[in-house]
């Protein structure tokens, strides 16, 4: 008996570790269980396969019957739970004209418009705001530091489609700062990690996951189906390769990065005048001039401020409303505690936007 418990074990934290969800691995140990209970009613009491997982059937019928028992209980438990939650009572669907002015439409799901009760009493966001953020698809590119903030608020405030594309999985390393994440995920690609994280703050988000990293095959493509880029990835190449690809399909590009204490935000749109992050960075950091947060550390909090940031620029990007940061660089200082924001200017040269900079200011 101790052989298949310690079987049934070895299987849930291998299933862990590769990433496969809850429910295929309780699968799994389902199936182990039958076919150890196949083998004890099956085979002849003095079979050794019959001796080595138990010998006895009965123990079998009793362990199975209290595991049933106990997911019986907790699956009426979680019925009762659900129909208990505001958004299932029927009486919580909003009545015909309770919608705020801009939000009719199929968009919203019964019960979903009062959770951005606040963004609608803002003037400058107000129901037609809050629908382009529900009609909006953004791509986050790294769930990472700055992803995961910028995730979570980005799900909180009702973007419809949020993408997010990372493959690396949950190590101990990323919690200190990686909020999106948790302990008990520790082993699992980032990118389902932060879609379960999604989906228990804001139910109505759209989550597409891509566990990959972000090539220069797929790149024109993925980001042609978003609205907005937000880069908070840790790698330079995946930087250049996501630049070009927002450039060329005209997506703006809401950049974070972070060293150390220091934390920097921008919105790149070339096509606008300002510049790409080409420009400002023609070449690679030489090897050691830029240490990543493996290398160099970073303050746990630091990504937190940064992606949130990137979370208020992109809401602004797509209600249009306040100064956005095209064309400028926001620096944050956290030892210091100093902001400052300075003007960036395109690079005629740019080999990324100088075509579209030249075709926007033909076209005036
Ligand atoms: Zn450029």
């Amino acid at each position: 008996m101790a052989l298949v418990i310690v079987l049934a074990v070895a299987l849930w934290y291998l299933g862990r570790w590769r990433g496969v969800d809850t429910q295929a691995r309780w699968t799994a140990i389902a199936l182990l269980y039958l076919a150890v209970l196949a083998v004890n009613v099956a085979l002849p009491p003095n079979h050794p396969l019959r001796a080595m997982t138990g010998g006895s059937a009965g123990e079998w019928l009793v362990l199975g019957g209290l595991a049933a028992l106990v997911w019986g209980y907790k699956r009426v438990l979680g019925r009762v739970r659900t129909s208990v939650r505001p958004e299932n009572r029927p009486a919580a669907a909003p009545a015909p004209g309770t919608a705020p002015p801009g939000t009719a439409g199929p968009a919203y799901a019964p019960g979903e418009v009062e959770r951005y009760a606040r963004h609608i009493v803002l003037r400058e966001i107000g129901g037609p705001g809050q629908k382009r953020l529900k009609q909006a698809a953004v791509l986050v590119v790294g769930a990472g530091g700055l992803g995961s903030p910028a995730l979570l608020y980005l799900a909180g405030a009702g973007i419809g489609t949020l993408g997010v594309i990372d493959d690396d999985a949950v190590d101990a390393t990323n919690l200190q700062r990686q909020v999106i994440h948790a302990d008990a995920r520790i082993g699992m690609p980032k990118v389902f990690s932060a879609e379960q994280a999604i989906r228990a703050l804001n139910p109505y988000v759209h989550v597409r996951p891509y566990h990959r990293r972000l090539t220069e095959d797929i790149a024109r493509d993925l980001v042609g189906d978003y609205d907005l880029v937000l880069d908070g990835c840790d790698d330079a190449a995946t930087r250049y390769v996501v630049n070009a690809a927002c450039a060329a399909a005209r997506v703006p590009l809401i950049s974070g990065a972070l060293s150390q204490w220091e934390g920097q935000i921008t919105t790149f749109a070339p096509w606008d005048g300002t510049p790409c992050y080409r420009c400002l960075f023609p070449k690679p950091a030489a090897v050691g001039l830029a240490p990543s947060c493996a290398e160099g550390g970073v303050l746990g909090p630091l990504p937190g401020v940064v992606g949130a940031m990137m979370a208020v620029e992109a809401v602004k990007e797509l209600v249009g409303i306040g100064q956005g940061l095209r064309g400028r660089l926001h620096v944050h200082d956290a030892l210091w505690g100093e902001h400052r924001t300075m003007a960036i200017r395109p690079d005629p040269d740019c080999p990324v936007c100088g075509d579209a900079q030249a075709a926007g200011s033909a076209s005036g």
